[in-house]
């Protein structure tokens, strides 16, 4: 059993009782002075006096010793053992009391004794119930002495004795249950509000130690409390944030936005919002931090409340700032690579169009002997073969970038076939393969067919390749598929090396070839079928194979094309072009050896030639003489072609405005030609240059007259 000590005795409920009591001093005081003056009535004045200056001096006393209670400030033990020690020398004076009039020996005393006695106790009682000590001295051992006095002291001569005792028993005995109960009722109270408060101390330590700053305001922004993790957050010392005004610590250019979504919200009474802002902490530093806010409250009485959360996000802008740094640099090296191929793509193209085209010049000269003539065809072989490299490699970058536009027209794939097996059947022939095609003559279909012809002779062309002896065939099928499309298949048959099984998933690859070693005994760069596969996925088809290793090869592609109406047959092939007049012509371009080589091809014809070095000197010698062709490059020192075009558009002249000016450059990008035509360029001739084509475009501007709208 516990031991029951001093300072366990004197418990907690007594400070209640002492407040309770103290601030019904002036009351007790007055029923005192009353009371004695109506015991004077049934007992001798001088004691009447004698006991109201008794209770009181013990009321003064009381008054001290219960003060501070009454003001809620701490006190020790002793504080409590004398209000304890003022309340029973309070009981005894009104016990004895009661015992006085008891004794006088007459009814109305008795009644005046039992009315007394009764209603001290039950004050006592109302009073002092929350506290143990209190029940004892305020309602247990008045009623014991009461019933001792009713008992054993003198009464009066005409009072029964026992009804009175057993009734006065009963009465104790219903009020101890009375307290008993409140004091249950007490405990239950305690326990609820010991729960409360841990409760309260556990969601107080929750919100404590959160990193999170939890804020909770009043709708007129008052802070009623924020989380210790403010002042980590912020830097600043609770006093400090609590003097502060609301958004002193918000970013001056974030804090307008705020005050109005926070004032938005608040007119809005319900819903959250999550704003993001900048703080700026004690030390100056800028944080970035996304806040919700929540309306409680409102409801009953119950005051309308702003619960705000704010977490710190500054490492998830930084990380977004990162992201967007990376993707504009990534953007940039795009550019930069694009830029890069455009250039490399033209000053390969320069120094080529010099050697295919003497190539082309030398091969058809009658001054070369038979081994001479052989070397000059290996060199035009050689560069050909070089541009074609070039080519593809444009174009895998420029499908990579998604810059190539499928140019769609009616077109009969048995034709495009046909056109195909045409071209390759000096390759086969040349290695003793049978090449044959079945393409039964199928409907218009509406696609790229130059796109097509390329995937065709890609395929065609590897499969001549790589096959020693046998046979490649080629398959060009049409089925409808749906309403007004069909389904245009290709299949490539070859008797060739086949592909080892582990290299099949990798040969659509970029630089991919099926024989890495060093002795490989095909040559190729790996992009013709990787180009082939973007071309056949951006007309929305498929392309695969089957290969059996020392088989040979199908490879197929599949797309699905709108069926067209027949169009026109072709215009017949053009006749070779005619020069049938002089030709006064102006060739702009810088390099001496392409100069050369553009007057070694019309050396033969009627072509008046003469050159500017760059764009400035163009638009002088445009000045001075009248040409029927200008023929300028883009890329040139002093002043470049694009330039020089415009300028010479905006000449005071006549011929400004008619004479037709045609690009000769290697900037063969769509939109470097595009840009060529907003100069004011009517024509666009690649290079390296084709002689055939350069005769045709000569033959062509030299007999039309522009009209141009200035
Ligand atoms: P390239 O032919 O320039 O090397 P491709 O992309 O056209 O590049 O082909 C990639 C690789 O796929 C080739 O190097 C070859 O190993 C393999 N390949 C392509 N077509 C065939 C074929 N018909 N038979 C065997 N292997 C082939």
């Amino acid at each position: 059993m516990k031991p029951i000590s001093l300072t366990g005795l004197l418990d907690e409920g007594l400070d209640e009782l002492a407040a309770s009591a103290h601030a019904g001093f002036l009351l007790r005081v007055a029923v005192n002075i009353a009371t004695a003056g109506i015991f004077a009535l049934v007992l001798a004045w001088p004691i009447c006096a004698a006991w109201a200056c008794v209770t009181l001096a013990l009321e003064l006393m009381s008054w001290f010793a219960t003060r501070r209670q009454f003001l809620g400030q701490p006190i020790g033990w002793r504080t409590r053992l004398w209000h304890v020690g003022g309340l029973a020398a309070a009981c005894i004076a009104w016990v004895g009391l009661g015992a006085l009039a008891w004794t006088s020996g007459t009814l109305d005393g008795a009644l005046c004794a039992l009315i007394v006695w009764l209603a001290v106790i039950f004050f006592a009682q109302t009073n002092a119930y929350q506290s143990r000590l209190g029940v004892v001295i305020g309602g247990v051992l008045p009623a014991l002495a009461v019933l001792a006095v009713v008992l054993l002291a003198p009464h009066p001569p005409q009072l029964k004795l026992a009804p009175f005792v057993a009734i006065l028993s009963l009465g104790f005995v219903f009020a101890g249950d009375g307290v008993a109960r409140m004091l249950k009722a007490r405990r239950r109270l305690d326990e609820t509000r010991a729960e409360l408060g841990r409760n309260e101390a556990l969601y107080r330590v929750l919100a404590d130690n959160v990193t999170d700053v939890i804020t909770l305001a009043d709708v007129n922004g008052k802070r009623l409390y924020m989380s210790p993790s403010t002042e980590r957050a912020l830097g600043y010392t609770m006093a400090e944030l609590y003097a502060m005004p609301m958004y002193t610590f918000i970013h001056p250019d974030d804090r307008d936005e705020l005050l109005r979504k926070v004032t938005e919200f608040r007119e809005r009474g319900a819903g959250d919002l999550v704003a993001e802002y900048r703080v700026i902490r004690a030390d100056g530093a800028v944080l970035w931090v996304e806040t919700s806010f929540t309306l409680a409250g409102g409801q009953n009485g119950d005051p309308l409340r702003a619960i705000s959360v704010a977490r710190n996000i500054q490492r998830r802008k930084e990380l977004e700032a990162e992201l967007i740094e990376a993707r504009v640099a990534a953007e940039a090296a795009a550019a930069a690579k694009s830029e890069f191929l455009a250039n490399m793509t033209h000053e390969l193209r320069t120094p080529l169009n010099a050697i295919i085209g003497f190539a082309g010049i030398l091969k058809s000269s009658p001054r070369l002997d038979g081994q001479d003539a052989r070397h000059a065809r290996l060199i035009g072989d050689a560069s050909e073969t070089l541009l074609e490299l070039v080519n593809s490699v444009l174009d895998v970058s420029r499908l990579d970038a998604g810059a190539v536009e499928l140019d769609p027209a009616p077109f009969q794939p048995a034709v495009e076939a046909v056109a195909v097996l045409d071209l390759m059947s000096g390759q086969a022939a040349a290695k003793g393969l049978a090449l044959s095609l079945q393409a039964p003559d199928g409907g218009f279909l509406s696609g790229d067919a130059k796109r097509l012809r390329q995937v065709l002779l890609n395929l065609v062309s590897n499969a001549i390749k790589f096959t020693a002896q046998g046979a490649v065939s080629l398959t060009v099928s049409q089925t409808p598929a749906g309403a007004g499309a069909a389904l245009l298949r290709a299949e490539v048959s070859d008797t060739g090396v086949g592909i080892p099984a582990a290299q099949i998933p990798h040969v659509f690859e970029r630089f991919t070839q099926a024989d890495v070693s060093v002795s490989r005994r095909f040559g190729g760069t790996g992009l013709g079928l990787a180009i082939c596969k973007r071309l056949v996925e951006l007309m929305g088809g498929e392309i695969g194979l089957s290969s059996v290793e020392g088989e040979g090869s199908t490879f197929w592609f599949e797309v699905t094309l709108p069926t067209a109406e027949a169009c026109a047959a072709p215009p017949p092939a053009a006749a070779a072009p005619q020069l049938d007049r002089p030709v006064r012509l102006l060739l702009v371009e810088d390099v001496a050896i392409n100069r050369e080589l553009v007057k070694a091809v019309l050396a033969q014809f009627e072509i008046e030639i003469e050159v500017a070095e760059d764009g400035l000197a163009a638009i002088a010698a445009f000045q001075r003489g009248l040409y029927d062709l200008v023929l300028m490059d883009v890329q040139m020192p002093v002043m470049d072609g694009l330039t020089a075009t415009r300028r010479i558009r905006a000449l005071p002249l006549p011929a400004a405005a008619t004479t037709p000016i045609v690009a000769m450059t290697a900037n063969v990008l769509p939109d470097q030609v595009a840009r060529c035509v907003e100069a004011g360029m009517d024509g666009h001739l690649g290079k390296p240059m084709n002689p055939g084509e350069l005769l045709k475009v000569i033959a062509f501007w030299s007999t039309h007259a522009i009209t141009r709208i200035v």
